[in-house]
């Protein structure tokens, strides 16, 4: 009865700050006003743990149900309880998987960009902007091409936008969300493929370790790396056979972390070690053997992250989904500064992950 009580609860919420909120621009302060009495009415001051825990009273579930915001880069007991929404939209819709992976989703709709005739260029780096009365005049790539258009839209980490290639003109707004930003946690993604099939293993599974509260703490407060770590551990194998030559498997295990604001750790030296970390525990708690039968890996850290895709402090999510840091608070999709300049993307609102990035496109149409 709890639990039905907490799934109406995040319905409401989902209703409201999902289907209508979410597609809305909100780059006007007055849009932000106007919503003070839904913030109120949900508390949205408090945290999805604390949103839980009004429902459930064991800490096991409690722990089970409020893991949500780290899916968008959050912590469960800072994260404002309107991500307690997620909960609500995976029961409502499901989850999905597109068949041959998200490269497959991209490259189809690149298929449909190229037959209205839209011009993909990749591996270009954009390094510059140039600008000329409020607006973007033209921006420079990596080897020095320009390019001019009326219109400049961006789903580059904001962070990074505003810090390192936009940097001057910023206004007040803009210089207050750079300097205070928290950013969410940092991620240590390992990708393995078995020579074995472990057919038991679902395709989504999530490992708690004994910590939860002390393990939030060491990665958004202490910045320091865990030992009692959690895993979401991803078997596309279950539903995609494609995934991995007959008789075998692939999976891929993320564990979050520390973002590079952490001054203790050295990705460079301890991530082999973590790595293997990452497979014992693997190993004792789940895939029996499995050390014995991997046939290749490969892994990504905050380091990686922040080199290859630009993302500030290395983060896995850009900004974190504070109450603080969403809506109007959160990088505007139409510039703080510059007239033709838009913005989609995790650091953008509504925010991190495929449905609030898609959901930034929709609020990026309306605005044009
Ligand atoms: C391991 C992992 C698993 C995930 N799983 C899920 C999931 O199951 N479901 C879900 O909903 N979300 C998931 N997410 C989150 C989701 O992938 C992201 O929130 C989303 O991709 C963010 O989209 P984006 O367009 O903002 O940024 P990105 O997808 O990061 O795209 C930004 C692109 O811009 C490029 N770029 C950066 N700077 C420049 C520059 N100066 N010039 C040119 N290009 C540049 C980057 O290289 C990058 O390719 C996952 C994330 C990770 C890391």
């Amino acid at each position: 009865q709890n639990y039905l009580k907490l799934l109406e609860k995040s319905k409401n919420i989902y209703d409201l700050a999902f289907c209508k909120l979410a597609h809305q621009p909100f780059h006007k302060l007055s849009t932000m006003i106007k919503q003070i009495p839904f913030l109120l009415k949900f508390r949205s001051y408090e945290s999805v743990y604390k949103f839980t825990s009004r429902y459930l009273g064991n800490e096991k579930l409690r722990r089970a149900f409020s893991i949500q915001p780290l899916l968008v880069g959050g912590n469960p007991f800072d994260t404002t309880c309107i991500y307690s929404l997620i909960h609500y939209l995976e029961r409502a819709h499901g989850v999905y998987f597109a068949m041959g992976g998200t490269g497959n989703l991209v490259k189809a709709l690149s298929k449909l960009m190229v037959e209205i005739g839209v011009k993909i260029t990749l591996n270009t780096t954009i390094e510059k902007f140039i600008l000329k009365n409020k607006k973007v005049n033209s921006i420079i790539d990596h080897a020095g091409k320009v390019r001019k258009a009326d219109i400049f839209i961006s789903n580059l980490d904001p962070l990074h936008l505003y810090k390192k290639i936009i940097y001057k003109n910023n206004n007040f707004s803009l210089k207050y969300k750079k300097k205070y930003a928290r950013h969410s946690m940092g991620l240590f993604v390992l990708f393995f493929g078995t020579k074995k099939k472990f057919n038991k293993i679902k395709h989504h599974t999530i490992i708690f370790g004994k910590e939860y509260f002390e393990l939030l703490e060491k990665i958004f407060r202490k910045y320091e790396l865990p030992k009692d770590i959690s895993i979401y551990l991803h078997r596309p194998t279950a539903t995609d056979a494609s995934f991995a030559p007959k008789g075998c498997d692939s999976f891929y295990a993320l564990v979050p972390v520390p973002n590079l604001i952490s001054k203790s750790i050295c990705w460079q030296k301890e991530a082999n070690e973590f790595k293997n970390h990452v497979l014992k525990v693997l190993e004792k708690r789940l895939m029996p053997g499995l050390q014995k039968e991997i046939v290749q890996d490969f892994y990504m850290t905050p380091l990686d992250f922040k080199e290859n895709y630009l993302s500030d402090k290395g983060a896995g999510f850009s900004l974190a989904p504070f109450f603080t840091q969403s809506a109007w608070f959160r990088f505007h999709n139409k510039s703080e500064v510059l007239k033709n300049l838009f913005l989609v993307g995790a650091g953008t609102h509504p925010g991190a992950g495929l449905p609030g990035v898609l959901s930034s496109a929709r609020v990026l149409e309306s605005l044009l």
